[in-house]
């Protein structure tokens, strides 16, 4: 049977059209009705934070919290390119210059001893990914942007659900952004979410998510639409009430994977951060000096209709719409570049069953 690289959990058929029938009733489909509100205050518990913001999706919810931050156009932000492409799109979008910073060969998150060699007078943020659910170091980027007066803003996108030293993962920095896109460890189909903590930008998200418009006869900001609807906050609703049993089952997904592959001369495989208990959002793994090159094991496994993804191939630094920036180009980042050609993210899901994990293994390792 074909395994695809994810699979959207879902709460049973029952579970959400329970959770709908009031839609029936209220005829409030979106702007931050029942449902949205009832997320929103689950969300701020669950995940640890002052304030939650719900979004139409996770990009939106980047671009919304650079918007509003109101930094000068043509200001710089570092950030990575061993990303998916929204993050660096949320900067460029906003009118600000990504300036590309490489990434460690421990966890493929930003390289802290590089960070500084890049702040110019320009530079106004700093903008990390934790990648696969990997966390970056979030003491040293603090101390970093305090130095220098940077705001520092994570695309947490993979890292719903991730503590550190038993603090929610998103409430470091000034915000967080996560995804709560279909093929992402929590989702609500689309959808996406801001935490921080200024309570003085309350107000102005909200006003800046929906048109900018401040009450009905104001507007206050060239904003536009990103605001999560009532049925994206029902299905979120009941995927938080299995969040915990989803992530343990991935636990056991990545537990086998990791017994199958671990200790293979050529495969290398992400390091377990200390401190933080995961998500088991993604299991990433680097072929380097392997029988097969990561490209081979791809076909060998697209012959079994089995789909593992090169995530992230290409860093978004050798897009050809970012080739014009002085910071672009994979050679400015080498290591990005070393697992952007030698990484493949194994399929991985709650339901995935420990049978076709190892057939997957077999696969890798015949
Ligand atoms: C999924 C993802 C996003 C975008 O989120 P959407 O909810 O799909 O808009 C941004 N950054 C990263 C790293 C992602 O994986």
């Amino acid at each position: 049977m074909a395994i695809n690289v994810t699979r959207s959990s879902m709460p049973s058929y029952e579970e959400y059209c329970e959770e709908i029938k009031d839609l029936w009733e209220s005829r409030w489909l979106t702007n931050m009705g029942a449902k949205h509100q009832q997320l929103q205050a689950e969300l701020e518990n669950y995940l640890s934070v002052p304030q939650v913001a719900l979004y139409t999706n996770g990009h939106l919810a980047l671009e919304n919290i650079i918007a509003a931050l109101d930094f000068p156009k043509g200001s710089e932000v570092i950030t990575t390119p061993f990303t998916f492409v929204s993050t660096t799109h949320a900067i460029a979008r906003n009118g600000l210059v990504p300036v590309f910073c490489d990434v460690n060969e421990r966890d493929y998150t930003m390289d802290v001893t590089k960070i500084e060699g890049l702040i110019t007078e320009k530079t106004c943020a700093i903008v990390p990914v934790h990648v696969y659910g990997n966390i970056c170091d979030v003491d040293t980027i603090q101390e970093i942007a305090d130095r220098h007066g940077l705001k520092v803003i994570y695309d947490a996108a993979h890292a719903f659900g991730v503590k550190y030293r038993g603090a929610g993962i998103g409430s470091f920095g000034d915000a967080s952004m996560f995804s709560f896109h279909a093929t992402k460890v929590y989702h609500t189909i689309e959808g996406g979410c801001l935490c921080y903590g200024d309570e003085l930008l309350v107000e102005k998200l909200s006003d800046i998510r929906n048109f900018g418009l401040h009450g009905q006869e104001e507007c206050l900001y060239v904003g536009g639409n990103a605001k999560m609807n009532e049925f994206q906050a029902a299905m979120g609703i009941c995927n938080l009430r299995h969040i915990d049993q989803e992530i343990a089952k991935r636990k056991a997904v990545v537990e086998r994977y990791r017994a199958r592959l671990e200790n293979i001369p050529g495969i290398k495989l992400s390091v377990i951060q200390k401190d933080v208990q995961s998500n088991y959002a993604y299991f990433p793994v680097v072929f380097d000096g392997y029988k097969y090159s990561r490209d081979q094991v791809v076909a060998l496994l697209k012959e079994k209709e089995i789909l593992a993804r090169k995530y992230f191939y290409p860093l978004t630094n050798a897009f050809s719409c970012y080739q014009a920036l002085p910071s672009a180009g994979k050679e400015k980042t080498p290591i990005a570049d070393y697992f952007a050609e030698r990484v493949l993210t194994l399929p991985l899901y709650a339901d995935l069953s420990l049978e076709d994990v190892d057939r997957i293994c077999d696969i890798i390792l015949q």
